[in-house]
């Protein structure tokens, strides 16, 4: 192609975005093309997330919890798991888990995000059990826990079906799944990474049936590793796809690879060019998901912050705890206060508004900003 065809593809791809139609795999992979200028594609994508989002820029106050990271898969990408005898292995203890919900509530938290390792010795009940005693405890956190690949582990165990299982940690109070697990779907690329842990048709049940049953779920993508453009819109397509049955969808983050410690570690980690035209990408290609958001912690807050203007609309939230990407050499801080994350988004030249989980805009007493409330969802503020 010479600079006249880029030009003349581009505008056929401008024309559809402008009218609103929908993109197809070849129009996201020539969206890749490093000859197609990323200040375009941005361009592009902001209209949409403009169109979608208007100018607002979320955020919510959120904590993790890890309850261990002994876990029995090893995949290469990894650099958190530990086998069950390595001294850095670790399983939480009740009253450590507790003391995680005493902090988040004291810092008015609206979320606890809980992922962690396929322990070799806990059953499911001690996975439960987790969500049971932080509900029983501290009502109010949203607990959004456990992703596709560990309720696929429960199944497993429990030998029980998929809606069991999401109806049982539903009942425990469970109140959303995170979108971890999900990598890259082409099975070129993700035999590569993590041949035995849930497959693609497994997360991709695991979430329709979440759905199904009323639990939100989000979504992710890890990028900057062994795949390409080819396999990154294919696993876009395969979420637009399910978001047309079910719409159950409520935000994708696309995930940035940290290469440190892992097995792929010989691999240059994506530049932030790369992340932005990803950020960029995913919102085109998913017309049907609400929200994308630029997950600080992995990105690094300039690019986190530069992706508000790429098609991103969340930035995630201040987070606690986070010990799964800092393992692999994320050199993010470990939190970032409520005044410095609006700071960000107002200097991105967006209106910061703070979420809780499902995107209901959260309301605080003046004097006591641990005293909160959800009000009504926010996208009823967005522009249509
Ligand atoms: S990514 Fe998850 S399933 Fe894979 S090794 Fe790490 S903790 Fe285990």
């Amino acid at each position: 192609m010479n600079t006249a065809d880029y030009a003349a593809r581009f505008r056929e791809i401008r024309d559809k975005v402008e009218s609103q139609e929908r993109l197809t795999l070849d129009d996201g992979i020539f969206l890749y093309d490093p000859k197609v200028p990323l200040q375009e594609v941005g361009e592009l994508a902001n209209l949409v997330r403009e169109r979608m989002n208007g100018n607002v820029g979320y955020f919510n106050i959120n904590t993790h919890l890890n309850p261990t990271n002994v876990c029995v898969y090893r995949c290469r990408f990894c650099a958190f798991r530990s086998d069950l005898r390595d001294p850095k292995g670790y399983a939480m203890n009740d009253e450590q888990i507790l003391a995680r919900g005493q902090e988040a509530t004291e810092n008015g938290c609206t979320e606890m995000h809980i992922v962690g390792g396929l322990h070799h010795q806990k059953p499911y009940e001690w996975y439960r059990h987790i969500i049971e005693l932080l509900t029983e405890h501290y009502p109010k956190i949203h607990l959004k826990g456990w992703t596709a690949v560990e309720i696929n582990w429960f199944e497993f165990q429990t030998k029980k079906t998929i809606e069991w299982v999401l109806k049982d940690l539903q009942a425990a109070g469970l109140g959303s799944m995170p979108g971890g697990g999900a990598e890259i779907f082409h099975p070129e690329v993700r035999d590569q990474l993590c041949e035995h842990k849930a497959n693609t048709h497994a997360w991709l049940e695991i979430h329709r049936t979440a759905h199904e049953i009323g639990l939100r779920t989000n979504c992710t993508m890890l990028y900057g590793h062994v795949e390409n453009a080819f396999h990154r819109i294919d696993h876009l397509l395969r979420l637009r796809e399910l978001q047309d049955r079910t719409g159950g969808f409520q935000v994708f983050i696309p995930l940035a690879f940290h290469p440190e410690n892992t097995k792929l570690s010989h691999i240059k980690k994506p530049s932030a060019l790369m992340d932005l035209r990803t950020m960029a990408v995913s919102r085109l290609m998913l017309d049907n998901v609400q929200h994308i958001k630029a997950y600080w912690i992995m990105l690094g807050i300039e690019t986190a912050q530069t992706a508000l203007a790429y098609g991103a609309d969340d930035i995630d939230g201040t987070v606690r705890h986070e010990l799964i990407y800092h393992d692999a050499g994320a050199t993010t801080p470990q939190f970032l206060t409520v005044d410095k994350i609006k700071d960000l988004i107002s200097e991105a030249g967006r209106e910061p508004i703070e979420r809780d989980t499902v995107y209901r805009r959260i309301e605080r007493d003046e004097n006591d900003f641990t005293n909160w409330r959800s009000g009504e969802s926010v996208d009823a503020l967005a522009v249509s």
